[in-house]
């Protein structure tokens, strides 16, 4: 699947997009302020983003990351910037659920992961996620983080004890700067994340590398035994091998700040000597219904059931209706409100391109339109220039939709500069927030024999409405809404536009 292609800067209004650019403020999850961005290669981001572990269905949580994270990237794009973005498939976690499964089935452990990895790259694009520029599936690189963690051994970071390889945060004297925590105050199991059973380790602080493997567990060869990496070594590995020893961006969900991005700090610094991510961001939880989500207590939803139940569109305006940084509940009154500004949007859409066949010369007014979409494409980006305030940039964006439609409704009429404007930064700005599913859900264009079709529905119907049957009238376009065309009637005549059916 090619993704949309995004608009950049500079766009064919001439903007030059460097002092834009320079607006860009991220807040970063290490130094805890907002800072100016300034990638190391003038016009290139290196973005490296922790990925699902393939153990099961990606839920809604994740969904807001992903979705998030293609934001960024797509966002970074329409800057100007070339994006090189590498995000991680954890293929390689293996607990006490995924070996009894391996059990019930008689799968193998690659044919199992295999299956989910695929799972979680539909369930992407399902979602209108742009496909990175690598996928880096961990069990392909053990190699790699083999050679990181004998690097690591080497250096003095790392010891052998008799259940694997371990790193030692004493020799790291900055560990704890991402997350606050204090190396000499852990105590074995007092998070929560510090594994109980690595007795083996001098440091309770200390984490695994490698794992040597528990009889019946999956594993690969290496230096010290079979075994499996540990978690965190695999993006230490992975990034530097696409994306080198320092990168411009890196992140994951809150939960991720601690143990993972520390210790993958710990790891890579100590190797390199050099600073690993540049600016470090994190996305915060995702509520259901006020509630955690839970597969115990039924409050969860998987992100393919979200997108088949509501529309793939919808549940990506939904998820970036909250700032990234705040907790946000994924609630049936959230979906409704997103319902209402989806159709909206759509309706909008149909009256640009209904007024863009119509080809009508310069219109008096249109001054005023191409005013409001000046200041809603420079509102969009001082939201987005902001720490990618999406929820502010939709806010701003349906102000625009309701001046659009009360500009319409009182002047009935566009000329064809405007009409080409107005979508054309519409359609910028949609590809960024809905990705690939602006042309295939939202805004789709129907084909030369719908459109005849519709059309001449749509005439019988005019004839009908003229004869006052409006009954009649009135069951043509209910049978044309049901065939996933939705009609509205206006003094210029019928306009009417085609919805997706939502993505199954
Ligand atoms: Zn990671």
């Amino acid at each position: 699947m090619t993704p949309t292609p995004v608009r950049r800067l500079p766009s064919s209004q001439g903007h030059d997009s460097a002092p834009l650019r320079s607006q860009l403020v991220i807040y970063s999850s290490l130094s805890k302020q907002k800072e100016g961005f300034i990638p190391l290669q003038s016009d290139t981001v290196t973005m490296y983003t922790c990925g699902l572990t393939v153990n099961y269905l990606m839920h809604i949580g994740h969904a807001r990351c992903y979705v998030f994270w293609d934001i960024v990237h797509r966002y970074l794009q329409y800057l100007g910037f070339k994006v090189t973005h590498v995000s991680n498939v954890t293929d390689i976690s293996v607990d006490d659920n995924i070996l009894r499964r391996l059990r019930e089935t008689g799968e193998s452990f690659q044919q199992l992961v295999t299956r989910h990895t695929q799972d979680y790259i539909e369930d992407r694009r399902r979602l209108g996620i742009a496909d990175p520029y690598t996928y880096s599936i961990a069990t392909q690189h053990i190699h790699e983080m083999i050679e990181l963690v004998q690097q690591l051994l080497d250096q003095g970071h790392a010891y052998i004890a008799d259940d694997g390889v371990y790193f030692r945060i004493s020799t790291y004297p900055e560990y704890g700067k991402l997350s606050g925590i204090d190396p000499g105050k852990l105590r074995t199991g007092a998070s929560g994340r510090i594994t109980k059973d690595e007795y083996d380790k001098e440091s309770v602080g200390d984490f695994a590398l490698w794992k040597r493997a528990a009889p019946g567990e999956p594993y690969w060869h290496s230096p010290w035994g079979p075994g499996r990496p540990g978690w965190h070594i695999e993006c230490s590995a992975m990034s530097r091998k696409y994306l080198g020893e320092t990168i411009d961006i890196s992140g994951g969900g809150e939960d991720n700040i601690f143990p993972h991005h520390e210790n993958s700090i710990a790891q890579s610094e100590a190797a390199s000597g050099k600073s690993y991510v540049r600016f470090w961001m994190h996305v915060r939880h995702l509520m259901l219904n006020g509630e955690r989500m839970s597969k115990s207590t039924g409050n969860f939803i998987t992100a393919r059931e979200a997108a088949s139940k509501y529309g793939a569109a919808l549940v990506r305006l939904s998820l970036l209706s909250t700032h990234y940084r705040k907790r946000m509940d994924f609630t049936e009154t959230l979906i409704a409100a997103a319902e209402g500004r989806i159709k909206q949007l759509q309706y909008a859409i149909a009256v640009l391109r209904f007024f863009k066949e119509k080809k009508p010369p310069t219109k008096p007014k249109d001054d005023l339109l191409s005013m409001a979409i000046g200041e809603a494409e420079e509102q969009f980006r001082a939201a987005m220039n902001d720490d990618f305030n999406t929820a502010l940039a939709i806010t701003q964006l349906f102000h625009f939709i309701e001046s659009l439609h009360h500009h319409i409704d009182k002047y009935h009429e566009l000329g064809s500069n405007i009409v080409e404007k107005t979508l054309f930064v519409l359609e910028g700005i949609c590809t960024i927030l809905f990705g690939d599913l602006y042309e295939k859900e939202l805004a789709p264009i129907p084909d030369s024999h719908t459109r005849q079709l519709v059309e001449f529905i749509l005439t019988e119907r005019e004839q009908l409405r003229q004869n006052k049957d409006f009954n009649k009238a009135d069951v043509l376009r209910k049978m044309l809404r049901e065939s996933g065309i939705e009609v509205i009637d206006t003094p210029d005549g019928p306009i009417w536009w085609k919805t997706a059916q939502p993505a199954l």
